[in-house]
């Protein structure tokens, strides 16, 4: 049984609406990960992240706390050691999204609970629309995102599995039948 789903990609892959569908379908916890960026005008503290400031972030890495963090895009995300090592003790599954070397890391860390999905958008083209439609970015932020472009995707063959994200539906079920087979009790 796998217990450690990561989930990467390209900012704008729709990672976070798949991982909120999933699951709730699945009814598997996501974890909340700690941030420095600014909060968007729908996310709910503690729930979506941990929003903290620049200086409590340093004050939980001084206290190694996390079992992984990473600057992404100009701000700190990290997760807690706390966080997965209760889900592995519970034996209870988890997803994590985190940017892909978070991920890479986190599989060498816990190679045999880790599951790592690396989510690609079909084209650049399709990402960027995505990404200016969704409109929660400034279009520093966006150019920022599209510029890791090409370094994500370098990244993906080193995941367990890449998903092409060209269609919700069938992409959701794909993840949903890929994840089932593997939390099953061995
Ligand atoms: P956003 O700001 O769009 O919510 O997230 C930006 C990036 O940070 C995404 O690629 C997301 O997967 C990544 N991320 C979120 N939480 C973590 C974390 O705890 N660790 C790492 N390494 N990346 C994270």
């Amino acid at each position: 049984m796998k217990l450690l789903f990561t989930l990467s990609g390209s900012s704008g892959s729709g990672k976070t609406t798949l991982l909120d569908l999933l699951s709730r379908d699945l009814a598997i916890n996501i974890s909340v990960s700690y941030t420095t960026r600014e909060k968007r005008e729908y996310e709910v503290d503690g729930l979506h992240y941990y929003f903290v400031s620049k200086d409590e972030f340093d004050s939980l890495i001084n206290n190694d706390m996390f079992i992984e963090y990473e600057n992404v895009h100009g701000d700190l995300y990290g997760t807690t050691k706390e966080e997965v090592e209760h889900y592995l003790s519970e034996r209870k599954p988890l997803f994590l999204e985190l940017d892909v070397k978070g991920a890479l890391n986190l599989k060498k860390i816990y190679p045999e609970d880790v599951v790592s999905i690396f989510l690609s958008a079909p084209n650049f083209n399709e990402l960027e629309n995505r990404l200016i439609h969704r409109s929660s970015e400034s279009e520093e932020e966006i150019e920022k995102r599209l510029s890791r472009f090409s370094e994500e995707e370098n990244l993906k063959k080193e995941f367990d599995y890449t998903v092409i994200n060209d269609n919700f539906e069938s992409t959701f079920e794909e993840l949903k039948k890929m994840i089932l087979s593997m939390i099953k009790e061995d």
